[in-house]
């Protein structure tokens, strides 16, 4: 969601801002932030303190702070730095390049107005990409116990299916293939719009455009994954058989002191489901240990449960308290030894699963999206299957942004080798 917040800030500063990829260089120097955790907000307020310096060095140089850090702080960041120029919480994006001109007269906005309607001026484009990350919805109303994003992000709003159908269109149009959905808790999309949707009949819709090769979405509360959606995957022929299903904790107990509205044992039903309807989906979730009255015993749950549900990936986290969120306050907070102890046992066994996960992939020949170069190796390109999987092999440069056929030769923890085959270069529009 930050990847597409950013990329529509510089959508929306694109007549007078091009892209710099060094900070010297820079006329103008956004941070988009993110509060979901401490550790986040920490790290924006050290790389701000580092650009004391660059500012020095050019006085000309306007500094922003954006995103769910900018809504949280508001002014109190101004107060904190005095380098800095704006801040623009996720809601007043549509108002930035007015912000940006007043801060170039010197008058440092603050524009934290948690603004209600999705913005359609600022319908993203994606030019030139092979991969568009599709906002659909904003804001949230769950209320997770732990979590700040309502606050921060304001409350839940679906932007309308006809203008996700007109931005999907123009980038399958410019030769793009695959497609990110994105919201907060997409399975709840599409109430309080003037005609009511499903997500499920959206997916639909969208499945339904010509040239479209990949449809992925997140993020997937749990509570709210209908049969009607479940039925989706094998259906959809565009629809990767991947689904991100955040479960959190493996105690019921716990879930209903997170506020989450499912116990253990409705979440390995919906998993159950899912097999049945797809058998090789993979499924990747994220845990939070540490969470407040989280005992031995609970803990002990959330690892029988990754067991159970033989999870493909997972992104884990320590509970860190949030300002204003319900956990924050509640008894029982666990101590950063036993959470950080937690964690290491936790994705000790997850990097186990993963392994034996990706193992059974070896020798399958399989279509992976190449994204470009790989990070390790600028020899080898890297991609992922349709099951999210990272694939790296030797292949030509050529063959970024385009489906390309690989053998599946080695699997380690975090992704997997393979052979290129051949490219499906033939029916594909070759996409920059
Ligand atoms: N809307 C998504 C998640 C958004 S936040 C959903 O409901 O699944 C992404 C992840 O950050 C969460 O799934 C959770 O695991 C983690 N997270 C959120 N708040 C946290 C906190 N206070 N401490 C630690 N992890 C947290
Ligand atoms: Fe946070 Fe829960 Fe909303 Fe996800 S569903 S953003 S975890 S409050």
């Amino acid at each position: 969601m930050n990847v597409a917040d950013s990329q529509a800030m510089a959508q929306a500063l694109a007549p007078d801002y091009v892209l710099t990829a060094r900070a010297e260089d820079a006329d103008l120097f956004l941070i988009n932030t993110c509060a979901i955790r401490r550790k986040s907000e920490e790290k924006v307020k050290s790389l701000l303190g580092s650009l004391r310096g660059l500012k020095k060095a050019r006085p000309r140089l306007l500094i922003g702070v954006g995103g769910c850090v900018a809504q949280q702080e508001g002014k109190r960041l101004l107060a904190a730095a005095p380098h800095l120029d704006l801040v623009f919480g996720p809601r007043a994006l549509p108002r930035l390049p007015e912000l940006v001109a007043r801060a170039g007269r010197g008058e440092r906005p603050v524009d934290v107005e948690l603004t209600t309607g999705m913005p359609e001026a600022l319908c993203p484009t994606h030019p030139g990409r092979a991969q568009a990350l599709v906002t659909i919805m904003q804001g949230c109303d769950n209320f997770c116990a732990f979590c700040v994003v309502p606050y921060v992000r304001g409350r839940e709003e679906s932007r309308e299916p006809g203008a996700i159908l007109r931005e999907v269109a123009v980038f399958l149009a410019g030769g793009g293939l695959e497609v990110t959905l994105l919201g907060q808790n997409v399975n709840s999309y599409g109430r309080g719009l003037a005609e009511p949707v499903t997500f499920a009949q959206l997916l639909r819709s969208i499945a339904a455009l010509p040239g479209l090769a990949r449809l992925r979405f997140a993020t997937s509360h749990p509570r709210d994954l209908s049969p009607e959606l479940i039925a989706l995957f094998g259906e959809l022929p565009p629809l990767c058989e991947h689904l991100h299903l955040p479960v959190q904790s493996g105690s019921s107990r716990v879930l209903a002191t997170m506020n989450r509205g499912y116990t253990r044992e409705q979440y390995l039903e919906r998993v159950a489901a899912l097999r049945r309807a797809c058998p090789d989906i993979a499924l990747t979730t994220d845990l939070i240990v540490g969470f407040p009255g989280e005992t031995d015993a609970d803990f002990e749950d959330t690892l029988t449960l990754m067991q159970e549900a033989a999870f493909d990936g997972a992104y884990s986290f320590k509970y860190s308290p949030r300002p204003q969120t319900r956990a924050a306050g509640l008894p029982g907070q666990v101590s950063e030894e036993v959470k950080a102890a937690r964690l290491a046992r936790l994705q000790a066994l997850q990097n186990e699963l993963t392994l034996r996960s990706n193992s059974r992939l070896v020798g399958r020949v399989s279509e992976v999206l190449v994204e470009g170069a790989s990070r390790r190796s600028p020899r080898e390109l890297s991609g992922r299957l349709r099951t999210n999987q990272v694939v790296n092999f030797p292949g030509p440069p050529e063959l970024a942004g385009r489906l390309a056929t690989v053998e599946l030769t080695e699997a380690h923890p975090h992704s997997l080798k393979g052979r290129w085959l051949e490219a499906r270069s033939a029916s594909w529009p070759l996409v920059a």
